[in-house]
């Protein structure tokens, strides 16, 4: 398949006033961002908008997933402990509704991160008590104690991505992300707090059909996952899978129908769109905010 994009995925390259200024905020505060580290093509929307996905616990994964662009390592159990605050006065600074705080694989760290993930949020919830947080995080080997400490921090989001259908999973993730191990991990959230809502995300144009796509909507609709993105696999270099599709724009269309027929509250689908595509965004931030004024009311 010739590895030419067709104009549907062609974007122009990041740029203007407020990317600027996110750029050098998080810079000036050694903080990383997926937006960078996985060359996202919305960086230019999102960071117009005013939004970032913050990258937390370093940019080295333990992992070595065959789609990612992050890079792949042994991180020797180094972390910034002053991460938690920098980040929150990163977000501070910044004139935003909604934070998605993401991070790499940390197998090498006993709690794979989940301790520094609920100190990132409860900083965050203390400087800017308004921003509605999505914590977008690993599996945690499924470890529901590491993960209850997410959970117990109270983030508005939880996102973990099943990023292919279970057939593709083996050879698309890496050996220990398991397809239903995933589903396992969004399932216990739910168990342990039913008010948070859950996200995932999938590729299209890994060779998957349609399916199979279909079987993992309603995999994610059983673990009682609320929200779904939809996007386009881009290879991030000649190392990386090669992309056996590029999807149409109907067909992303088709499958958001089909996934809001299977009762998501929210669907984003597109060949640009990301896990944290900036229109969910707004869609979960009015959720969010519908769902604080209905329990005020209860108080
Ligand atoms: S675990 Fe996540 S960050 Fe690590 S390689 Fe896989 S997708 Fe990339």
């Amino acid at each position: 398949m010739s590895a030419q994009k067709p104009e549907w995925l062609r974007v122009r390259a990041p740029s203007g006033e407020t990317y600027v200024k996110v750029k050098n905020l998080l810079r000036g505060l050694q903080l990383h961002t997926v937006c960078e580290e996985a060359q996202c093509p919305n960086s230019a929307e999102c960071w117009g908008g005013g939004t970032a996905t913050i990258m937390i616990l370093g940019d080295v994964c333990t992992r070595g997933c065959r789609f990612c662009a992050v890079k792949s390592g042994d991180p020797r159990g180094i972390f910034d402990p002053d991460e938690p605050q920098k980040v929150a006065a990163a977000l501070s600074n910044l004139d935003i509704k909604y934070a998605v705080l993401t991070s790499v694989d940390r197998d090498d760290l006993q709690d794979g991160g989940a301790g520094h993930y609920a100190k990132t949020i409860s900083a965050i919830k203390e400087t800017s008590p308004g921003i509605i947080i999505e914590a977008l995080i690993p599996d945690f080997s499924a470890d529901e104690k590491a993960l209850s400490k997410v959970v117990e921090a109270g983030p508005d989001v939880i996102g973990h991505n099943i990023e292919t259908v279970e057939r593709l999973t083996p050879n698309v993730r890496d050996r220990r992300s398991t397809y239903r191990q995933s589903l396992s991990v969004l399932k216990a959230v739910k168990r342990m707090n039913p008010n948070i809502y859950t996200k995932s995300s999938i590729m299209l144009g890994l060779g998957e059909a349609e399916e199979e796509v279909l079987r993992s909507f309603s995999d994610l609709r059983e673990a009682g996952v609320d929200m779904l993105t939809i996007g386009q696999y881009l290879r991030p270099s000649e190392w990386h899978l090669p992309v056996s599709a590029f999807v149409p724009p109907e067909k992303f269309e088709r499958y958001r129908e089909l996934a809001q027929e299977h009762g998501f509250l929210y669907t984003a689908s597109g060949p640009l769109v990301r896990s944290s595509y900036r229109a969910g965004e707004f869609f979960i931030e009015a959720l969010t905010r519908r769902k604080r004024e209905m329990m005020a009311d209860v108080r």
